[in-house]
């Protein structure tokens, strides 16, 4: 049987092209590199390109070690005029300040951070969305993703965009039908917002796995890679106030669908259900904190975005909040 390699997503952010390359660095872009240290060496990225080089023959000590995450997710605003039955965004008016948001990016970015991806809600919908991906692009290093059901991504905000995004991730549940059944939004209208977001940048579709959307996947599959999407991230669906978890037995059928596919897509898949896929991680060595932190809509720090509490940020330093929530961390665990 064929075996296709799932690249690991610890979150719904932008890990692209990851490779374990031993190689001396000799490139007359280096203004574009970002070099992280860690456990497993030194880690080159270009956001441009989205490429990730690991340099494993280069021990890095301890104390050289990127003290923030390689990724950080944070979610700008709670708001959205969607209302997804899967969805786990609290229903809350949380929005996070501007000023704080800015802060944040330039000390995770000083601190060995490769990416921010703004989420929510609907990201789209924060006030300054568009003037804070410009900030993340010009006054850091970091490259910059969002998530967005794309329903306001019209020509003005794409010409906005250009420029100061590195990748998009677009939701799209099954497609059609399906699609309109779960979002209330047309399909068709999804698919002429996404020739837009092909305009801003390279792009993937983000696709909740549960018992509706699983026989349309090839489908759905089909639709992206159409559209210009190079990414396919499946999230089988969680347990979430009204709506069960996904059913053993689809995810059963995803993973052999999974071995099945030949299209031109990158699949990737989210951590949490990841065992039993193909999947594909240069980076084991970094797990936990020091690959992924979630910031959510009120300033709390935590492991994921499916975690209940964490560590409010308020006024301080975000590296001291992650100090305070890896104790708790390993206080639970201990
Ligand atoms: S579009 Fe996203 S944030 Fe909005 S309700 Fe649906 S899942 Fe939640």
């Amino acid at each position: 049987m064929k075996q296709r390699n799932v690249t690991l997503e610890a979150s719904p952010t932008d890990k692209r092209h990851c490779a374990v390359v031993k190689t001396s660095l000799n490139n007359h872009h280096a203004d574009h590199w970002k070099l992280r240290g860690g456990p497993g060496g030194l880690h080159v990225f270009n956001r441009t390109t989205g490429m990730n080089i690991l340099c494993d023959e280069i021990p890095v000590p301890a104390v050289l070690w990127s003290c923030a995450p390689r990724q950080v997710s944070i979610a700008l605003t709670n708001r959205c005029d969607l209302a997804c039955a899967h969805c786990f965004a609290p229903k809350s008016r949380d929005e996070l300040c501007y000023d704080a948001v800015t802060r944040w990016l330039v000390e995770l970015d000083t601190n060995g951070t490769l990416g921010v991806g703004f989420g929510g809600g609907e990201p789209t919908l924060y006030p300054r969305f568009s003037e804070l991906c410009r900030y993340a692009a010009l006054e850091t290093k970091l490259s910059v993703t969002f998530t967005t059901h794309g329903h306001y991504i019209d020509q003005a905000m794409a010409d906005r965009l250009r420029g100061s995004v590195h990748f998009i991730r677009v939701s799209m549940d099954g497609i059609g039908d399906t699609y309109e059944s779960i979002r209330q939004r047309s399909f068709p209208d999804l698919q002429a917002r996404l020739k837009l977001i092909r305009g801003i940048s390279g792009f993937g579709i983000n696709i909740v796995v549960n018992e509706r959307t699983m026989p349309e996947l090839d489908k759905a599959a089909a639709v992206a890679a159409d559209s210009g999407a190079t990414e396919l991230l499946l999230l089988p669906q969680v347990a979430v106030r009204s709506v069960r978890a996904v059913t053993d037995a689809t995810v059963q059928a995803l993973r052999r669908w999974v071995d099945e596919y030949s299209g031109p897509l990158k699949l990737c898949i989210n951590e949490s259900h990841a065992d039993g896929f193909p999947t594909c991680d240069p980076l084991v060595e970094e797990r936990g904190l020091r690959a992924y932190a979630h910031i959510d809509a009120a300033g709390v720090i935590k492991p994921t975005s499916y975690h209940a509490t964490g560590v409010p940020i308020g006024a301080g330093r975000v590296l001291d909040a992650l100090d305070q929530l890896a104790n708790n961390v390993a206080e639970k665990d201990a």
